[in-house]
């Protein structure tokens, strides 16, 4: 699985590119993460866009 982009969510970016996680849900069924992310915002899981820390 290809990482998170700077500027992306950690959590709704695999949830929008990886079909998988949510082929696990029933038809109609709510993802709660991406539930909450709309919500609430992403809070945390915002990738940060400064890639050089060394
Ligand atoms: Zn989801
Ligand atoms: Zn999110």
């Amino acid at each position: 699985m290809k990482p998170t982009p700077p500027g992306e969510c950690r959590q709704c970016y695999p949830h929008a590119y990886d079909k998988k996680i949510h082929a696990r849900l029933k038809p109609g069924e709510d993802c709660k993460p991406c539930l909450d992310h709309k919500d609430n915002g992403h809070g945390d899981n915002i990738v940060p866009k400064t890639s050089k820390w060394w």
